[in-house]
């Protein structure tokens, strides 16, 4: 990415502070979307990187990873598969359950999600990593059944935390951006 770029995504992302509980800085991603040369910078940058790496699919996370993971795909010319909040999707799914800062989460994917090809390489994709517990719940989902997660890509990483250094035991991790 070049200086140029990085600098027109930082500046696309706006910061909500205190959002949603207090002492948290949101990342707001919509007015990244909404400004055509942004998003267009963010999944050309993005098509350029994964054109090359014979992927099957792009999973992307419930539900800014929908965004940037479903647009990809169709750039790479792969499919999508949405993995998401427990209770969402209607099929048999496979779940993974993760923990919070206070409580616990969980995470499925459709059991038959990647059962067409015969080799799933699939490229997990969402918009910000924080502590990495979603990501790494999601990365077993996609293991889970049967399929090889090939990186775990960001369009942020909050490098202050220390999610990305656990999730890179289990898979490799791209981030755009450090904020
Ligand atoms: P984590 O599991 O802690 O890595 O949290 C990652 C998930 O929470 C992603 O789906 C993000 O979209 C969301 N998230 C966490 N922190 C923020 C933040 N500061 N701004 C925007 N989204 C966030």
């Amino acid at each position: 990415l070049s200086v140029n770029d990085r600098a027109i995504l930082i500046n696309a992302i706006r910061d909500i502070p205190d959002f949603p509980k207090p002492g948290i800085i949101f990342k707001d991603i919509t007015t990244l979307l909404s400004d055509k040369e942004a998003f267009g910078v963010l999944m050309t940058h993005l098509h350029d990187r994964y054109v090359s790496y014979d992927l099957t699919h792009v999973a992307g996370i419930d539900a800014r990873g929908f965004i940037f993971g479903s647009a990809l795909a169709q750039m790479l010319g792969v499919g999508f598969v949405p993995i998401r909040k427990k209770g969402k999707l209607p099929y048999t799914t496979v779940s993974e359950k993760y923990s919070l800062e206070y409580g616990v989460d969980e995470v499925e994917i459709h059991i038959d999600a990647f059962s067409a090809v015969e080799k799933p390489r699939v490229l997990l994709i969402d918009d910000l990593i924080a502590t990495g517990g979603t990501a790494y719940a999601a990365a077993n989902l996609i293991n889970k059944v049967g399929a090889e997660c090939i990186e775990a890509c960001f369009v942020m990483g909050l490098d202050f935390l220390s999610g990305q250094s656990k999730l890179r035991d289990i898979v490799e991790v791209y981030t755009v951006i450090g904020v």
